[in-house]
């Protein structure tokens, strides 16, 4: 009977036949380029179009990828590690292959980065029957099969040089087809560079080369203690209360303060809010952004190994003597306030508005007046980092209440829902936002007796939804789209903070960035310091 199993006897045929290494390795990189590269394909017809003059170019891409997958597998597969290194790789292949089919995310340095970083909690949101199926696919299936091979015994001698000829052979051939379509090739590495981003398994690889590198080469030990000098103005004697909202993957065409057509600012309306229309983020995930922002660095210098070695804004507000609090609702936050009091509302530990495992935003902004009133002294910012428009699962991210554009897409398998049903659970979720940052505005207005109260609002980065087949973010920022990279931003001010509103309305429809957060935050709690930097402040002059 149990030979009747299909798969028993598959197992069983491979288990009695002996292979060469070198055949294994060939065939992986075979199997690796027909399957798990449905995405590099797509993209590449997109740009050459498929016709019987380009089909010659896009059958030699499928010969280099062959080629270069060899000469990676045989670099790097030495052994006994042959065979559980090619298991590892079809697995990391097959979600590579589902994550690029899917939302068309790229594997870089970056991305490597934000994976390390991201929780559980927040992946759960992307498990689905299709993920499962790549991996079975690509991934489990070819790995048994790997696992139950056994390799022909025939000394290291041999296999060496079978392996030399297998590297040469393919190193040849993807000379001989560089050469032949060099044209083509010339196009390809200089007009289209985001479509090597697809090839898989190799752009992974040389990501996560470049992560290890980056990572290697910093020489960035210990902490750098900046603005030690900090302090408040000497003119300044009332005390400020500012809550910073670090919001979450929204998008400013997608606020109807900057004209869209939907009405989903209905309460920011109302507010006497400043409103931002040109402000770009640092990065295009929250693992860049917001270290960046609270960074003294600026885009162009910043690198995330080296912010994480010296302090921040909360840091230098800190040796001012403000007080320093951190909520967070979204996955944490990314190293920026290690050194103030953080309080994780992800949970019903601490946050009071949950349901079905989502806590919201609101439940952030309770039992911060008993903060408030145990800090009686000094200036208090209080940083408040948003879950907002955090995808795939957009319909999860508000109360039903909330549920004004319909229908919804209710699935985190974005290309199974029409652009409508995702535009709608994305707006419902800025109608959250919306609801969340007046409601904010208005605590602020019950502490604007004892308080100069202020509040500044921004979106880590924003957001693509289905252009260009385009999905969520963490594009690299070089050749991302604009919506991106493009945040909304809004400020409010107590009726005792001393800003000329007209003036800054002016300078808030002038270009802006994460850049100004920084030194925009000292002048918020009023302080002095050598580190602050006047051209960088949205507020220089605007008192
Ligand atoms: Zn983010």
């Amino acid at each position: 009977m149990r030979n009747l199993f299909f798969g028993d006897a598959v197992f069983t045929f491979f288990k009695s036949t002996q292979v060469l290494q070198w055949k294994v390795i060939l065939t992986v990189a075979f199997f690796l380029t027909l399957v798990a590269n449905t995405a590099f394909f797509k993209h590449v017809i997109d740009v050459y179009s498929l016709s019987w003059s380009t089909l010659p170019f896009i059958v030699s891409l499928a010969i280099l990828l062959v080629s270069v997958c060899v000469i990676l597998l045989t670099l790097l597969s030495w052994g006994r590690a042959t065979k559980p290194l090619l298991i590892i790789i079809l697995m990391a292949s097959s979600f590579v292959a589902y994550f690029m089919d899917t939302y068309d995310v790229v594997i870089d340095a970056h991305m490597i980065e934000n994976i390390l970083q991201t929780n559980l909690n927040e992946s759960a949101d992307l498990f689905s029957v299709t993920l499962i199926l790549y991996v079975a696919l690509i991934g489990i299936i070819p790995s048994i099969l790997i696992y139950r091979v056994s390799f022909r015994d025939e000394g290291i001698k041999a296999v060496l040089i079978e392996k030399a000829k297998l590297f040469g052979a393919a190193l040849g051939i993807a000379l001989v087809v560089l050469v032949v379509f060099n044209k083509n090739y010339t196009s390809f590495f200089r007009e289209h560079k985001p479509l090597r981003y697809y090839a898989n398994p190799a752009y992974y690889f040389y990501s996560v080369g470049h992560y290890v590198q980056k990572f290697l080469s910093h020489p960035y030990t210990g902490l750098q203690i900046i603005g030690k000098d900090a302090k408040i103005s000497a003119t300044d004697v009332d005390r400020e209360l500012v809550i910073l909202v670090v919001g979450e993957a929204a998008r400013w065409d997608h606020f109807s303060l900057n004209g869209y057509s939907r009405e989903t600012n209905p309460l920011l309306k109302k507010e006497d809010i400043i409103n931002f229309s040109q402000f770009s983020s640092c990065g295009t995930e929250t693992a860049v952004s917001v270290p960046c922002m609270f960074s003294s660095l600026t885009r162009d210098n910043y690198e995330g190994e080296k912010a994480g070695h010296i302090e921040n804004v909360l840091d230098v507000i800190a040796h001012a003597g403000v007080n320093v609090l951190w909520r967070d609702n979204n996955s944490d936050s990314k190293g920026v306030a290690l050194r103030a009091t953080y309080e994780d509302y992800k949970s019903s530990d601490k946050n009071t508005m949950c349901e079905g495992g989502e806590c919201r935003d609101e439940g952030m902004l309770v039992g911060l007046d008993e903060y408030i009133k145990s800090h009686p002294k000094g200036d208090i910012v209080i940083v408040l980092h948003q879950m907002g428009n955090h995808g795939p699962a957009y319909y999860k991210r508000y109360p039903k209440e909330f549920e004004k554009f319909t229908p919804v897409c209710k699935s985190n398998q974005l290309e199974q829902c029409s652009e409508q049903e995702i535009t709608n659970a994305y707006d419902n979720a800025i109608l959250y936002t919306d609801h969340f940052l007046s409601k904010t505005i208005n605590f602020l207005k019950g502490h604007n007796d004892k308080f100069e109260t202020a509040m500044f609002y921004v979106s880590d980065h924003g957001e693509s939804l289905g252009e260009k087949g385009l999905y969520l973010h963490g594009f690299p920022y070089a050749i991302a789209p604009e919506v991106q990279k493009h945040v909304p931003a809004v400020m409010w001010f107590g009726k005792h903070f001393e800003v000329n509103k007209r003036k800054l309305r002016e300078k808030a429809k002038e270009p802006l960035s994460h850049d100004s957060y920084f030194h925009t935050v000292l002048n918020f709690a009023e302080i002095n310091s050598s580190v602050y930097q006047s051209e960088l402040d949205i507020l220089h002059g605007i008192h």
